[in-house]
């Protein structure tokens, strides 16, 4: 009869099959080594690759590389954005973080022409993106670590992405864009940035 794959992989003394249940992420019961410093490891790793799939899964990250791989780079692509955000947010003046545009309507006819602008009270969409980025970084740094990539790494993939959104902010700085230019910035720059991580 061919063994339970759900049981114990080890054998009794007498060949049969263990048919113990193995221990928590492990093939083998505790009779059978799986208690030992190795195993224990093995299992620990296991239960850490799944975790970082899992991850990898729920954020929507590139599945053709190891999963660790996929969270490390996220978390590079991510410092990258929230550094680069924050140079967005503090150009804008207090009352722009509060006083979003909310429309801008062109009137064509009637008695005055021109544009129609809407404020009304709602934090920029630059806070709401920096923001939303930033919890984001926080989490996949989070369950990078949880995963078993050393924090030591997690850093510095921080680090490296923070470093490019600094490049990239005073090249565009040195460089004199027209206006046209400068309002494509938020939406190329971040679109890069995922390309690179
Ligand atoms: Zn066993």
């Amino acid at each position: 009869m061919d063994p339970d794959k759900s049981k114990c992989a080890g054998r009794r003394s007498n060949g049969e099959p263990c048919g113990k249940w193995p221990m928590h992420g492990q093939r083998v019961c505790n009779t059978h080594g799986g208690s030992s410093p190795q195993a224990k490891a093995a299992a620990e790793r296991r239960l850490q690759t799944a975790q970082a799939e899992q991850a990898v899964a729920t954020y929507g990250l590139p599945r053709e590389i190891d999963p660790r791989e996929a969270l490390l780079e996220e978390v590079y692509r991510a410092a990258g954005a929230v550094d680069w955000l924050r140079a967005q947010v503090e150009r804008l003046t207090a009352e722009q973080v509060i006083w979003g545009k909310a429309e801008e309507v062109e009137k064509q006819a009637g008695e005055f022409p021109g544009v129609d602008t809407t404020h009304k009270a709602a934090v920029h969409v630059w806070v709401e993106l920096y923001n939303r980025e930033r919890k984001h970084l926080v989490d996949v740094a989070k369950v990078a670590i949880a995963a078993g990539i050393e924090e030591r790494r997690v850093r510095l993939a921080e680090q490296q992405g923070a470093l490019l959104a600094g490049v990239i902010k005073n090249i565009l700085g040195d460089l004199d864009l027209s206006p046209e230019q400068q309002a494509m910035i938020g939406t190329v720059v971040p679109r890069h940035l995922r390309a690179v991580a």
